[in-house]
């Protein structure tokens, strides 16, 4: 294992940059927010809210897809980065196909999704477009020579998203339960953006805890080869069971994937969600937030207090578990899901760490975890569960088109047994 720790200086300089304007522009933030901020210097020492990153092996994603660092003056800079505005300020979400076999909990699976989108990405609306059936979008699809499951054409879904964003959207996410493949050579994909066009879509199946098990269940039964346009096949398909750790992966995938909509590179500074994650284990490992320039990254697209945008998020983690989906009807009662946020009790302490130093502008505190979870409510718990899949073998897609298209677990991968060869 391999710690990638850069000098506070080189931290520093990636943060606030040698510029003038940016310098005073950093200025701007109060003296807490700064002593928050300023934490990733110190990374990896005790107490510190900000960790150096690992690599663990060379098929990481550091070590696999050298990428030129993004620091904040960069990004700032990056005349191509877009930037939503008074009139483009919605990131939508469209749901294709099932994500359950309770229809009520697919709702409320997808309405968790989206609270805590715009909580994450605080002071932006996010809105849900009426799902739609695999049939609606025309796509193109095929069943996995490996893997036996049903996959849909990439291609095609962005195509239908692009007709479908509406005129205020800052971007447009598809999101799926089932399987994506970019083009017939390819094995799979998790997914693919158009960063330009501010749209992607992105496929949580593979984050199923079976999916790479021989007992999966989205594989056929029998080997069908089913007739291009009839789409009667993805009737009563399996979707995976939405677990807690199904939420984690995919809160953490659409946050990503829409942090790079505004332009955010692959993070090569810092533990953080906008890490490049080669395989499920490495993105298991990533933390569910930013790091501080990634942070300055989004505030600076956005604009909001950093302590409001904590506290959201730590709401969206504690409220009412018991949510209840729809309104109650005589024929359709009301059903109570409980929000199943286990996995996110890692991250919920560490959001009560960050409010404490955003609360008393104390870098070095000596607030233990539990002393910090006695301030904020709902703060206890567990260790989120990191699952390790060591099995699988992935290898990214490297776009030709850099700039138009470039993604974490927008990447193809390969299980160690299938034989298919990569066009890259
Ligand atoms: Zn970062
Ligand atoms: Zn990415």
């Amino acid at each position: 294992m391999k710690v990638i720790q850069h000098t506070a200086e080189e931290l520093r300089t990636a943060l606030v940059s040698n510029s003038k304007d940016l310098a005073k522009i950093y200025s701007k933030y109060t003296k807490e927010e700064r002593c928050l901020l300023e934490e990733g210097f110190h990374s990896g020492q005790p107490g510190s809210l900000f960790q150096p990153i690992t690599v663990h092996s060379d098929s990481d994603w550091i070590s696999a897809h050298p990428e030129e660092p993004q620091d904040f003056e960069s990004f700032y800079r990056d005349s191509y980065r877009r930037t939503p505005d008074a009139s483009h300020n919605t990131i939508y979400i469209q749901t294709i196909g099932s994500f359950g076999e309770v229809g009520a909990l697919t709702d409320q699976h997808v309405e968790w999704l989206r609270d805590y989108c715009q909580a994450f990405f605080y002071g932006l609306s996010v809105k849900l477009l009426p799902a739609v059936t695999v049939s609606e979008t025309g796509c193109s699809f095929r069943v996995n020579s490996n893997s036996n499951n049903l996959q849909i054409l990439t291609g095609d879904l962005l195509r239908f998203l692009g007709n479908k964003k509406p005129k205020d959207a800052f971007c447009i996410v598809g999101i799926t339960m089932i399987d994506l493949y970019p083009e017939d050579s390819w094995n799979f994909v998790f997914g693919q953006a158009s960063l330009s066009m501010g749209m992607g879509v992105f496929s949580f199946a593979r984050y199923d805890d079976n999916f790479y098990t021989r007992g999966y269940a989205g594989r056929l039964k029998k080997r069908i080869q089913p007739r291009q346009g009839d789409y009667s096949v993805f009737e009563g398909y399996y979707t995976p069971p939405i677990t807690s750790t199904l939420l984690l992966r995919s809160c953490k995938t659409m946050t990503h994937e829409i942090g790079h909509m505004f332009g955010i590179r692959h993070c090569q500074w810092l533990n953080c969600v906008m890490q490049g994650s080669n395989h499920l284990e490495e993105s298991d490992r990533r933390p569910l937030d930013f790091c501080p320039i990634c942070l300055r990254k989004i505030h600076v697209s956005v604009g909001f207090k950093i302590a409001e945008r904590y506290k959201a998020l730590l709401h969206w983690m504690e409220e009412d578990r018991c949510q209840t989906s729809g309104p109650e009807t005589a024929s359709h009662p009301a059903t109570c899901f409980p929000k199943p946020t286990e996995a996110f009790h890692t991250s919920q302490q560490w959001l009560c760490r960050c409010l404490d130093r955003l609360e008393t502008g104390n870098s070095r505190s000596h607030q233990t975890q539990e002393q910090s979870a006695q301030r904020h409510a709902g703060c206890t718990g567990v260790e989120g569960r990191s699952i390790v899949l060591s099995h699988i073998h992935q290898r990214s897609w490297r776009d030709k088109r850099r700039r138009e298209s470039s993604c974490t677990m927008c990447s193809v991968a390969l299980q160690a047994a299938d034989k298919v060869t990569l066009t890259m």
